[in-house]
């Protein structure tokens, strides 16, 4: 029996290598479209590959995934994160789980990862033909399964060959251009915990934020970007976006702020920081806020000024003008449907034998090793699937 995988990228080998240590005699060839395979598993976390996730901060997949979650829910329960490490490390692949849970080679470098796969590959011959772009299914009519692990898939038409339905690409984990001169001028300054929101909507993210000369950017930009894809595509990038500055709520906040003002009345506003915010950041919102008085005693603060400021670091807002690239990841939202596929197998349910696994599939993840996860679990769902097939 004989098996195409069309990609040569994450999910294809892994389903290629799956398939073989399933179905020895399975002869199985990938098509790669570029010169060179693996090539985003090579950048993919800066040259380390962040492969996978602990998920131990996870409570729930919808915040992870805001494609996929209900399907790679349901698939976990075969190969999840902990099969994957378990997988790596069963084929010599020492893993490293970082403080932030995110779980990468314990040499640093994706080049472990694809070096796994070429020589896993070689041991079971699997055949890879390079700089071969496959753009419909005819051609691979003397297969008896074919696997499309074509990776996401941004430009409109792109997946129209494969005759399945499609969700509409945009894209997902980038940065916000935000032309505020006196905003950009922080650049480099990072605050933790925001949690950033588009006003008018339930889309709201927290974590980690930092500054940038062109805007904003950080885990809770990026993760905002993810959630609200759509709705920033829509809008084509001009959106308003809100800053709370310490991710605590106006009650909080007011409390805090006349505790200082009863604790240090005599300090001048700017040298007695609030809830540890940078100095700089400190400085350009007191100056927002206050103008001059910013440099006057907390105990000549009137409670307007007091009320203005606890809007002001609750409710900062700012108009998303644009996006920019992250260099360290970014995934398409969208691609085949999810309803397309049988959720077992992720067979077509149009087409028979035709798998789909990978980033094609409409589903996305945030940053952290989630995307790799979904391409793991997803090939090997295929793997096993075409196992069982090819059994009856
Ligand atoms: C810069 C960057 C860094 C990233 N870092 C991380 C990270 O650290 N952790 C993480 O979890 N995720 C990361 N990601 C996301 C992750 O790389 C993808 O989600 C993952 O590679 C998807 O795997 P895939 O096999 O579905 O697609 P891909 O890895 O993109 O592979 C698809 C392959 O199919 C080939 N192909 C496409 N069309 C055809 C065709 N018609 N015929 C033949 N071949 C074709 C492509 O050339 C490609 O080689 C990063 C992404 C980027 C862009």
């Amino acid at each position: 029996m004989r098996t195409a995988i069309i990609g040569g990228g994450a999910a294809g080998f892994f389903c290629a290598i799956c398939l073989k240590e399933m179905v020895a005699p399975m002869e199985v060839t990938i098509f790669e479209r570029a010169n060179r395979v693996l090539s985003k598993v090579e950048i993919s976390g800066g040259g380390r590959c962040n492969c996978t996730n602990s998920f131990r901060d996870v409570s729930d997949l919808s915040q992870v995934y805001p494609r996929g979650h209900r399907l790679l829910k349901r698939l976990f329960k075969s190969f999840g994160p902990a099969e994957a490490y378990s997988w790596f490390e069963n084929h010599g692949v020492r893993l490293v789980t970082q403080d932030d849970q995110c779980v990468f080679p314990q040499s640093q470098d994706s080049h472990t990862i694809i070096n796994l796969f070429l020589n896993e590959a070689r041991r079971h011959h699997i055949d890879i033909k390079t700089a071969q772009k496959i753009n419909s299914l005819d051609t691979l009519s003397d297969y008896d399964f074919i696997v499309v692990t074509t990776g996401g898939a941004p430009k409109e038409g792109q997946l129209d060959w494969l005759q399945q339905t499609i969700v509409s690409p945009v894209p997902s984990l980038y940065t916000f251009n935000i032309a505020d001169k006196a905003l950009q001028a922080l650049m480099g300054t990072v605050v933790e915990p925001v949690s950033v929101a588009i006003p008018g909507t339930k889309l709201r993210a927290t974590g980690p934020l930092l500054i940038t000369h062109w805007g904003m950017s950080g885990p809770a930009i990026l993760r905002l970007s993810s959630y609200a894809a759509r709705e920033l595509a829509g809008s084509n990038y001009q959106m308003p976006l809100s800053v709370n500055w310490t991710n605590r709520s106006e009650a909080e906040i007011k409390d805090v702020l006349t505790s200082i003002i009863s604790d240090y009345p005599k300090r001048t506003v700017q040298t007695q920081r609030p809830f540890g915010l940078p100095t700089r950041l400190w400085n350009y919102l007191s100056e927002k806020c206050l103008g001059e008085r910013a440099g006057y005693r907390w105990q000549d603060i009137s409670q307007k000024e007091l009320n203005r400021l606890t809007n002001l670091l609750s409710n900062d807002n700012y108009h998303i003008a644009g996006r920019a690239a992250f260099k360290d990841e970014f995934v398409t939202c969208g691609g085949i449907a999810l309803t397309a596929v049988n959720p077992h197998t992720l067979e077509s349910k149009s087409i028979p034998h035709l798998y789909l696994a990978g980033e094609v599939l409409d589903i996305d993840g945030v940053t952290g090793g989630f995307n790799f996860q979904a391409a793991w679990t997803t090939a090997y769902t295929v793997a096993h699937a075409i196992y069982s097939e090819s059994k009856s």
